[in-house]
């Protein structure tokens, strides 16, 4: 996919104030410092676009970009330490899972995890969230310049070692991603593609 436009639309912390049409839509997600900034400007081809509708604070906000005048990227607040503790609630903010549960337009959601660390419970939890709601999502392994392509490779394996033994029958689909490097770029803008043509 050939990215022609890029706009920021709306930022909000309610989901009822989200864009009222049907354009399709794909949310971006994962723990503060993921790489989800910089791999939004990569996807979008744009250096700055997951920045510049924030000023500090505007993290904690949904915020919808339409591409090409065709399908939304939803830019999510981070999820992270600071937000850990017994209840879903808590962890992920109420707005998040209001979006979540409420969104009709939501296609699918990309969860995003750093391809040197181990699963971490917050992630496998948010995933069996989406599971537990029926709502699609790819993962998105991000900084792979960081390590050697075997160092890759086993550590997906860890990832789908630990979704088989938890509530998935299958593995989803994912993606090895650099923005550093600008990888897995098209791979992640095929899929969205191939899913809108459908
Ligand atoms: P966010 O908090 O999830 O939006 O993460 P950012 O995009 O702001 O990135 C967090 C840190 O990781 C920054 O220091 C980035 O430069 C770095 N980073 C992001 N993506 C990559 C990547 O693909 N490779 C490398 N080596 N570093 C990255």
């Amino acid at each position: 996919m050939k990215i022609n436009t890029a706009e920021f639309v709306i930022s909000n912390q309610d989901v009822s104030k989200c864009p009222k049409n049907r354009i399709p839509e794909y949310a971006f997600i994962g723990r503060s410092n993921v790489g989800k900034s910089s791999l939004i400007n990569m996807l979008a081809d744009h250096k700055n676009l997951a920045k510049t509708s924030g000023r500090p604070g505007k993290t904690q906000l949904i915020n919808h970009f339409l591409i090409n005048k065709e399908w939304y990227l939803v830019d999510l607040p981070g999820y992270g330490y600071a937000r850990v503790s017994k209840s879903n609630k808590k962890k992920f903010q109420k707005f998040i899972t209001n979006y979540f549960e409420q969104r009709e337009q939501l296609v699918s959601a990309f969860v995003l995890v750093d391809i040197r660390h181990e699963p971490q419970p917050i992630d496998m939890e948010f995933m069996e969230y989406l599971g537990v709601n029926g709502i699609p999502f790819s993962i998105i392994f991000t900084k792979a310049d960081k390590l050697k392509p075997n160092a890759i490779d086993r550590n997906v394996e860890v990832y789908k070692n630990i979704l088989l033994e938890s509530i998935w029958e299958e593995i989803p689909p994912y993606f090895i991603t650099s923005s550093s490097h600008k990888t897995g770029r098209d791979e992640v803008l095929n899929y969205i593609q191939s899913i809108n043509e459908n």
